[in-house]
């Protein structure tokens, strides 16, 4: 008897058996790693499952290249396929979002921003002082000129959202390079509300006079108003940068239209590839053309030698992205997070902003008495993975933190829908209510265990119902 082994499992069995030849504790970590993902319900907003199609993509001797520069002015020889994939990433980027240009080499959603930040501290105080010098780059200018640069780049200012609204670490906070390089002052969300307030950002930009204004977040259940945003930037001269890390998926799949689309309003916009957009791990920068020369010299500025097996990937994922299919996924996943928020305000929850309009949804776990590490803990014991995240004005800090984060772009892939989503809601409260600190610890917690038991088996079948890569069988192995 003759079996069809899909193209996929062959590919994927045939790879596991070669490095297995060399560390098979490798290979049974990467089919180990199958096995979990597969049987956990994944609730994490920054995750997702890229296609077989972009994973191969990825493992191959396109590893090898070195290829600083751009596609047909490279610092090194033979490399013309490298600048095919680029190429066709890039092509792939600017059809799909509308932009001037994109530029695939950044290595990460941080990196993304590093680029971005040190093409616009190049573009707005490095070339007026190159002009004035009248010389056409930094090696030609005086020491004392260059001095005076080099203090005038560290003395600018951003202004971006705070990290308990929903901010990003790199929006020039202290811990990141951002937050070094710049000046900072953050903007918050209404206190009752929990929504952005435009009139409040443009009163802060206003007195602030940020270089860069920087919108978009990791936690705002929400939709941005970029042309509001836009307005702000021009009224006081900033740099409109939007880190769309998160909602790429959502741009891309025309959810975030109009006002709520970044590429048309944004000097700079800069995402990460491998969340609600499913690519592989790493980022990408667009921009306006009057951008475009310092962004395109992300390498060796400020990033390492481009990943070309990687660049490779993204062309294949954002091919995707640009099939019509991909626009009914990304309707598909705000869908189901705002049947996940319905499923977790039936059960009384408390909502940050009381609902969601994006592919994420923000509770705050204070209501059952609660950490975030705690709620993080018992959620996770019960099959549920999620992750803690500040809400605005926590008591509790960045660590233990009063939230739960909920995304659904992955289990949106999987193919679960709205009535399954409404489910989960219903067994994070189940779970949480079940749940009591352990004395005045903000760790130790006790969870039932028999509503444990009955909320773990109910999450595998509902995983088990959505295989995840049907196509791939290593069970032979
Ligand atoms: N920007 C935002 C808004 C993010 O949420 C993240 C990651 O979570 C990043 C940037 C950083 O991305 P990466 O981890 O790929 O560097």
């Amino acid at each position: 008897m003759t079996t069809t082994v899909s193209r996929e499992t062959a590919a994927f069995a045939g790879a596991l058996d070669v490095i297995a030849q060399v560390e098979p504790r490798v290979a049974a970590a990467i089919g180990q790693e199958l096995t979990d993902q597969r049987e956990s319900l994944k609730l994490i907003a920054s995750e997702n499952y890229a296609s077989p199609a972009v994973l191969l993509a990825m493992g191959n001797w396109f590893s090898d290249k070195y290829a600083e520069g751009t596609p047909g002015r490279r610092f090194y020889a033979a490399c013309q396929n490298v600048d095919t994939v680029e190429r066709l990433a890039a092509e792939h980027a600017r059809e799909l979002f509308g932009a001037d240009h994109a530029y695939v080499q950044p290595h990460s959603g941080i990196d993304a921003n590093l680029v971005a930040f040190w093409s616009i501290l190049a573009h707005r105080v490095e070339s007026p002082v190159l002009a004035e010098a009248g010389v056409k780059n930094v090696d030609a200018l005086s020491e004392a000129d260059w001095a005076r640069l080099r203090r005038a780049l560290g003395d600018q200012r951003m202004l971006g959202m705070s990290l308990d609204a929903g901010g990003h670490l790199t929006h020039g906070f202290r811990p990141n390079i951002s937050g070094k390089m710049f000046e900072q002052a953050s903007y918050g969300t209404d206190p009752e509300t929990g929504l952005i307030d435009y009139a409040a950002v443009r009163a802060q930009a206003r007195e602030f006079r940020p270089l860069v204004l920087v919108a978009g977040f990791s936690a705002y259940p929400r939709r941005v108003d970029f042309a509001a945003m836009r307005e702000i930037a021009d009224e006081v001269g900033a740099t409109l940068l939007v880190d769309m890390a998160h909602f790429a998926g959502l741009v891309a799949g025309k959810v975030l239209t109009g006002d709520f689309d970044p590429v048309p309003h944004a000097d700079v916009v800069t995402t990460t590839t491998h969340k609600s957009l499913r690519g592989p791990r790493g980022g990408m920068v667009l921009c306006t053309e009057e951008y475009a020369p310092e962004v395109d010299r992300g390498c060796p500025m400020v990033l390492g030698g481009p990943l070309p097996h990687v660049m490779a990937a993204k062309a294949v994922a954002l091919a995707e992205a640009r099939r019509p299919e991909f626009a009914g996924y990304a309707q598909q996943i705000v869908a189901n997070a705002r049947a996940l928020a319905d499923g977790l305000l039936r059960r009384g929850a408390r909502l940050v902003t009381g609902g969601t309009d994006n592919h994420l949804v923000l509770a705050d776990v204070s209501s059952f008495g609660l950490t975030g590490r705690q709620a993080e803990a018992a959620l996770l014991d019960a099959g549920l993975v999620t992750n803690r995240n500040s809400v605005p004005a926590d008591p509790n800090g960045p660590w233990y933190t009063s939230g739960i984060r909920l995304g659904t772009p992955a289990l949106t892939t999987r193919g679960l829908g709205e009535a399954e989503l409404a489910e989960v809601g219903e067994l994070f409260v189940d779970v949480l209510t079940a749940t009591q600190p352990d004395g005045d610890s903000k760790m130790r917690y006790r969870l039932d265990p028999a509503v444990a038991e009955r909320v773990r088996a109910r999450a595998a079948e509902l995983v088990g119902a959505h295989p995840l890569y049907p196509e791939i069988d290593l069970s032979g192995r």
